[in-house]
């Protein structure tokens, strides 16, 4: 329980010759994570206790954040003990980790009871250090009122809170922290897995300029966050080099936003300016490899330049028509607004609270899952383009009515197939047919009838073949199969078989009426031992098909050689 103690009521102490509110202990359970302190900011950063006591000290909240001149700063926290009771208190400085010295003074009136330092490089073992917190156990008699000092020095950015705990409550506090933090790592560095293994199966850059961005963030969120300080007990000037991190983030960001939008190629202008972008960013990392503290000081300003430039890209990328850009930008909005928050905050513009502490990493986390959301969209895009592109190349190759070869692929492939067929030594032969009377069809029926009979005669033609038959449409209603592996005894037999099935064929028009059609057809094998070519067989092919017609159609007729042709008398199959 704790009173705070205004004006009227209240007990003011004199304290080192200062009036300052007290925290009065009313009850010997002491759970205080909220009271009033009053702080100093020593700019010379080399002020001694002794001159530091007697400054002007500011009204406080126990949660305070400074900015980053506040480099050496002084709480101060008046006690006074009504319970009762003798206390054994524990004064938490559970963001300790991120300091480079922490030092605890403890002050009964004018008299310095006990001084004690906290030096961040070699506090591993220190009992004041526990997991990142820094830990300074008291003890205050009934009724003793006493003075607390704490002076912070920090690396850079300046904030924390102080905690007042009794043993048992300061126990607890040691325990079980940090797990949010610990979320927010988890699903960073299952992405991180997941973006490396995508990268070894597809090869493909984003995904491991996007492992490297996360990365950078989850270092740094496991740094500033202590989750390093509580799951490695490390912390001090080797640690904070880490914080590198945060300048090879943005530039991870910078490379991956160039993969995926694929500027180099389709959007210089964009390319240039985050070329121009990443110019600094390198030499500030470069520059933080010697020097992290005076890397650090450019960095956010950095940083607010890179969103101006990131953001600016990605909304001319939008107005350009690129499908990422719409998300690219709402995840960045979202980056923007919890990191602008932060920044706010660790400038010491707005109050502690758990959203504005955490916000780079709230930011980062959101930002991170909104780039897994943009990798995945994508794939998809550039499976959409490959289909198309098979389409297309499909188009070339076919006749869009029937869907059969066209002419033109018929001829590449009917050279290969009489290489192979010269090759091997094994037949090849060509049926050539016409629809008889095709003009009759469409002058009766209509141009429409006629193109369901093509469609109806290639569905025929289809199903009499072999997977391994070429059938193609030559032109109007003339078509062609070349058979491999068949001589032409065989091949007329399939032909009289397609024959035979068109004239079965009873085609369904409107009003009930039904069309009957018919096709001749001419067949001719490849003379393997004359060394001919595909065109001289379809000639031949093609003469057999003329002696059909002549012959009054619907038949099939094979040519011989020697000019003869030979009408087909064989069985059907
Ligand atoms: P024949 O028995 O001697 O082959 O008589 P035919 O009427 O079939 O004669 P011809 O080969 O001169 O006529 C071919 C007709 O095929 C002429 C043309 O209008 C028609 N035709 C060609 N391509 C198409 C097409 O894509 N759709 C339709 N509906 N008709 C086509
Ligand atoms: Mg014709
Ligand atoms: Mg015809």
């Amino acid at each position: 329980m704790v009173r705070q103690l205004s004006l009227i009521s209240l007990l003011l102490l004199c304290l080192g010759g200062h009036a300052s509110a007290a925290v009065v202990l009313d009850s010997p359970v002491v759970n205080l994570t909220d009271f009033p302190m009053a702080t100093f900011i020593d700019e010379t950063e080399t002020m001694a206790f002794e001159a530091v006591r007697s400054q002007a000290f500011t009204p406080s909240s126990n949660r305070v954040s400074l900015g980053t001149e506040a480099r050496t700063t002084w709480s101060r926290i008046g006690l006074v003990n009504h319970s009762g009771q003798d206390l054994e208190l524990f004064l938490h400085h559970p963001y300790a980790y991120h300091n480079r010295q922490v030092a605890f003074f403890l002050e009964d009136g004018d008299t310095l009871v006990e001084r004690k330092v906290l030096d961040l490089d070699q506090a591993s073992d220190s009992p004041l250090m526990y997991r990142g917190s820094a830990v300074y156990p008291f003890r205050l008699e009934a009724g003793q009122s006493r003075t607390l000092y704490v002076r912070s020095v920090s690396y850079s950015h300046q904030w924390f809170t102080l905690l007042l705990l009794d043993e048992d409550r300061s126990r607890r506090a040691l325990i079980g922290s940090h797990i949010d933090i610990a979320l927010l790592i988890g699903i960073l560095l299952a992405l991180i897995v997941y973006n490396f293994l995508l990268y070894l199966v597809s090869g493909m850059k984003e995904n491991i300029l996007y492992a490297f961005y996360l990365i950078s963030g989850a270092v740094w969120i496991a740094l500033s966050y202590g989750l390093l300080a509580q799951v490695f007990n490390v912390y001090g000037a080797g640690v904070f080099r880490l914080h590198l991190s945060l300048i090879t983030m943005p530039i991870f960001l910078i490379l991956f936003m160039m993969a995926i939008f694929e500027t180099r190629r389709d959007y210089p202008t964009e390319h240039r300016c985050l070329q121009l972008m990443l110019l600094p960013l390198l030499a500030d990392l470069v520059y933080g490899l010697f020097d992290i503290y005076g890397a650090l000081k450019p960095a956010s300003s950095l940083a607010a330049l890179m969103m101006v430039v990131t953001v600016s890209v990605s909304i001319s990328l939008y107005r350009k028509g690129n499908p990422l850009a719409k998300y690219f930008l709402i995840g960045h909005s979202c980056f923007l607004l919890f990191n602008g928050m932060a920044v706010l905050f660790y400038k010491g513009m707005i109050d502690f609270t758990y959203l504005a502490s955490h916000g780079v990493g709230i930011g980062i986390t959101l930002e991170a899952l909104m780039l897994a959301f943009i990798i995945a969209y994508r794939i998809r895009i550039l499976e959409d383009i490959k289909a198309s592109q098979a389409d297309l190349r499909l188009q070339a190759l076919t006749d869009p009515l029937t869907r059969l070869y066209n002419r033109r692929h018929f001829f590449t492939e009917a050279g290969n197939l009489a290489d192979i067929a010269r090759q091997q030594k094994t037949p090849l032969s060509a049926l050539i047919m016409d629809i008889d009377h095709f003009k009759a069809v469409n002058d009766s029926h209509g141009h429409a009838v006629g193109d369901r009979v093509l469609v109806e005669l290639a569905q025929v033609l289809r199903s009499g073949s072999r997977s391994s038959d070429l059938i193609a449409r030559f032109g109007g209603e003339e078509f062609v199969i070349l058979l491999p592996n068949c001589g032409q005894e065989q091949a007329a037999t399939v032909a009289e078989n397609i024959r035979q099935a068109v004239a079965d064929k009873a085609m369904d028009l409107d009003g009930g009426r039904q069309l009957h059609f018919t096709i001749s057809l001419g067949v001719a094998e490849l003379d393997l031992g004359a060394e001919e070519s595909v065109n001289v067989m379809l000639n031949r092919a093609d003469q057999a098909l003329y002696q059909a017609k002549r012959a009054g159609r619907n038949q099939v007729r094979v040519y011989t050689g020697n000019g003869d042709v030979e009408s087909y008398t064989g069985q059907q199959v």
